[in-house]
């Protein structure tokens, strides 16, 4: 598909005076010996991973963290030649591409690691690791809780010949929790796994290397923390999880995305008028409705049927019947003079008004990190200074 970089159907607008703002606001945070390994795994949250990491590049971050060899590999091939922490599995048919691309693969066990180690003597090369200790996440690393303690495997890895373990990290599962004092005392218990590990691994004469641990909530209401790295994600895009979760430290966040969309026909009908699949809506009266080109297969969910609502002309209008794969409908009866061509915000601002990202993932029951990763590959992404 060709993908022309216009505004013609819908499109995501991607502010980066807004992404170098959020950055700022995460550095005031951190204490100054810490440093940024910006998390930009699935293409940045959907900004696009190539054009944010230019960005960030500006601004004199060096560190990318990845989920896959994929994206990884991506970032190389669009010329970026900073250090790139991939954080999830890298299968062994694909070990060759770590030592080519000169990446960072993390250890999500020790097994994995020995697996990892003999293939780089097999091509008598190193291959540079951090490795990950399980705090209480209970996703990838090497067990590192209480009653479940393995630090000998993570200094055994540390000794592996072909590996050049240059870093340590773990994440947090409920850092976003401020007030329930059963998940607050869970993330201070998992800090304190944190420094116990890196306590013994010193102990055993090994210098674990840079470490890591805050990810965007950890560095809000963590920031005692003084790690060489913090690993931010989803608040560089201007919004964190759920806005209505309390934060200890007040960040001021500037939106970064906005979804829009022309209008493709504007129709006057009769009351009892059937609009879209399913007859999930009938007019009540005489009324205008809009075509707009955007549908689910833009990531514009069909589980927002029924609760929608856009900006168009400065004013709230809302989405009537089923959402359609590239196409909805919205009522705009009370907007006058909507016509073909006009540009809808599904998310973002038009006048005086805004829709949040907020109010989608409110609607579709989940998180705006997961909303964020809706908006497709079709969508041209647009880049605003
Ligand atoms: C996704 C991820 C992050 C970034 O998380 P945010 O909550 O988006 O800041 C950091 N570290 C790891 C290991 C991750 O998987």
């Amino acid at each position: 598909m060709k993908m022309l970089e216009d505004t013609s159907r819908a499109w995501v607008l991607v502010h980066l005076d807004a992404l170098r703002h959020n950055v700022e606001e995460v550095r005031r945070l951190l204490p100054e010996k810490t440093n940024l390994i910006v998390v930009v795994k699935a293409n940045m949250y959907g900004l696009g991973a190539v054009r944010c990491v230019k960005e960030f590049q500006k601004m004199g971050i060096d560190f990318f963290a990845v989920s896959s060899i994929d994206e990884a590999l991506q970032l190389r091939e669009n010329g970026i030649y900073d250090d790139i922490l991939i954080l999830g599995y890298t299968p062994p048919v694909h070990f060759h591409y770590l030592i080519e691309y000169d990446l960072i693969q993390t250890l999500l066990s020790y097994e994995y690691a020995v697996e990892l180690d003999a293939y780089a003597k097999t091509q008598n090369a190193y291959v540079r690791c951090n490795a990950k200790a399980d705090t209480g996440m209970g996703r990838v690393g090497v067990r590192c809780v209480e009653n479940d303690y393995h630090i000998e495997e993570l200094i055994k890895m540390y000794q592996l010949a072909n590996l050049k373990v240059e870093g340590m990290f773990s994440h947090f599962s409920v850092s976003d929790e401020v007030e329930d004092e059963k998940q607050i005392l869970y993330t201070n218990q998992q800090i304190k796994q944190f420094e116990q590990v890196e306590q013994d691994l010193r102990n055993a004469g090994i210098d674990p290397g840079y470490l890591h641990l805050q990810n965007s909530l950890g560095i809000i209401n963590y920031p005692q923390l003084c790690y060489d790295f913090a690993r931010p994600g989803i608040i560089l895009c201007g919004v964190s999880s759920d806005e209505n979760m309390p934060m200890r430290q007040q960040i001021d966040l500037w939106p970064v995305l906005e979804l829009k969309a022309n209008v493709s026909r504007v129709k006057e009908v009769p009351a009892h008028a059937s609009i879209s699949y399913g007859r999930n809506f009938e007019t009540d009266k005489p009324s205008r409705i809009a075509t707009v080109s955007i549908g689910y297969a833009d990531g514009y969910s069909r589980n927002l049927n029924g609760l929608a609502r856009v900006l168009i002309h400065g004013e709230y209008a809302p989405v009537v019947g089923n959402i359609c794969m590239d196409q909805c409908m919205i009522d705009v009866t009370h907007i006058p003079d909507v016509k073909e061509g006009d540009v809808v915000t599904l998310v973002g601002k038009d006048g005086d008004r805004a829709l949040s990202l907020d109010e989608m993932s409110h609607h579709l029951k989940t998180i705006n990190n997961a909303t964020l990763c809706l908006f497709s590959a079709r969508l041209p992404r647009i880049y605003v200074k």
